[in-house]
């Protein structure tokens, strides 16, 4: 294979006066039409085969690639990942891609916020940063945004529970929480990630606190199915009043936006309580539910004009690896505080109400808080 490639070169060499040192040079001036971010070297790849071309010569020269998986709509909790990435490897591949897989039939596909002009000018402008900071091993050097053929070369297998295709399932932990509300997010997170893993061969990826569940999931299919790379968590990036970012956030509009925060101060009312000593399930979700209840009344007091009603899907404490549900902290290992809230569309919109993107469905919104283990 080595010499395949020597002579072959060789052979280039002779036809192309500019080709003189690095093989890799002349497979570049070649791709001169070869789609970039603009304004910065970034590559973008749409074909699978075009990342593994890429992927290659890293592998041969020892240059580690850290995988960054999105859906876009790209906000400061996404670039945290990528700093991470950058931190710790040669090249930081992001990937921007919303799986269809992970929707349910009725859940928000056609209007997931698609913002690829602004993605790439963040992602250019965050690359210059990371040239201009010494800190950093490696920039990003590639954005894979494949289309659905590309990704499911059989077929998009649907969205349905009972669709036939080619599946990862990670069950129990993917079964619950989220699992249990949208039943086949997961098969299709673990799916596209086993994928994606396989498509870019990455050393490490890169995945967010914020979502606790799928760190679970992935760490776990990593394990089981010997995927060889390193699962790297990072911590969830929040707005200045505590909401967790997401891209999911702009659904809300700004009557939305300031109670969308009753989840995370649930999760610290909770925290407070297991920080003060309570392990017990009623003492700790208790602390949580007496917050919900009481901006829930606070907001009912309201004019309908004024007012955001919501719903708490779940608000959960379960052990850290399998997620069950426990009664009592084990305080040795800690636990993990996380929910689900369903900010519901506002009543009686005011004329010229900035009501939020595509006009203010109800809006789903997690977040958790990990509790640590404390030395007994
Ligand atoms: P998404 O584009 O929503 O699929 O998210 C892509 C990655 O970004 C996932 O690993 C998320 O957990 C992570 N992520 C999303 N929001 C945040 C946040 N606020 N802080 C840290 N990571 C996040």
């Amino acid at each position: 294979m080595q010499r395949l490639v020597a002579s072959s070169t060789g052979a280039r060499a002779a036809l192309c006066p500019r080709y003189t040192t690095s093989p890799f040079f002349f497979t570049r001036s070649l791709r001169t039409a070869a789609e970039t971010v603009p304004q910065s070297p970034i590559r973008v790849f749409r074909a699978v085969d075009d990342v593994r071309k890429w992927r290659k010569p890293q592998m041969i020269n020892y240059r580690s690639v850290g995988l960054v998986p999105t859906m876009g709509a790209l906000h400061e909790g996404h670039l945290a990942l990528i700093r991470a990435a950058a931190r710790e490897n040669h090249h930081v591949v992001v990937s921007i891609y919303v799986n269809p897989a992970q929707f349910g039939v009725k859940e928000d596909l056609s209007s997931y916020p698609v913002t690829w002009e602004t993605d790439i000018a963040a992602l250019a402008k965050l690359d210059r940063e990371l040239a201009d900071d010494g800190g950093n091993l490696g920039r990003i050097s590639a954005v894979f945004a494949p289309t659905t053929p590309e990704i499911y070369p059989s077929g998009f297998p649907g969205q349905a529970i009972d669709s036939k295709g080619s599946f990862v399932t990670i069950t129990p932990v993917a079964e619950v929480l989220e699992g249990a509300s949208r039943p086949t997010f997961f098969r299709g997170v673990a799916t596209v990630c086993m994928k994606l893993f396989n498509i870019v061969q990455p050393e490490k990826v890169y995945f967010g606190q914020k979502d606790v569940q799928q760190t679970v999931v992935i760490r776990r299919m990593v394990k089981d199915l010997m995927v060889p790379t390193e699962v790297v968590i990072c911590p969830t990036e929040r707005e200045a009043d505590g909401l967790a970012m997401a891209s999911r956030n702009v659904y809300l509009g700004t009557r939305r936006r300031e109670v969308a925060i009753v989840l995370n101060t649930a999760l610290r009312a909770a925290e407070n309580a297991y920080r003060a000593g309570r392990t017990d399930r009623a003492s700790v979700l208790g602390a949580a539910q007496d917050v919900c209840d009481m901006m829930l009344r606070a907001q009912r007091d309201m004019k309908p004009s004024e007012r955001v009603l919501f719903e708490i899907d779940y608000i959960s404490l379960a052990d850290p690896d399998s997620l069950q549900e426990v009664d009592t902290i084990d305080v040795a290992k800690g636990a993990v505080l996380s929910g689900a809230v369903r900010m519901l569309p506002v009543e009686e919109p005011q004329n010229g109400e900035d009501l939020g993107h595509s006009g203010g469905p109800a809006v789903r919104l997690i977040d958790n808080i990990i509790l640590p283990p404390k030395s007994t």
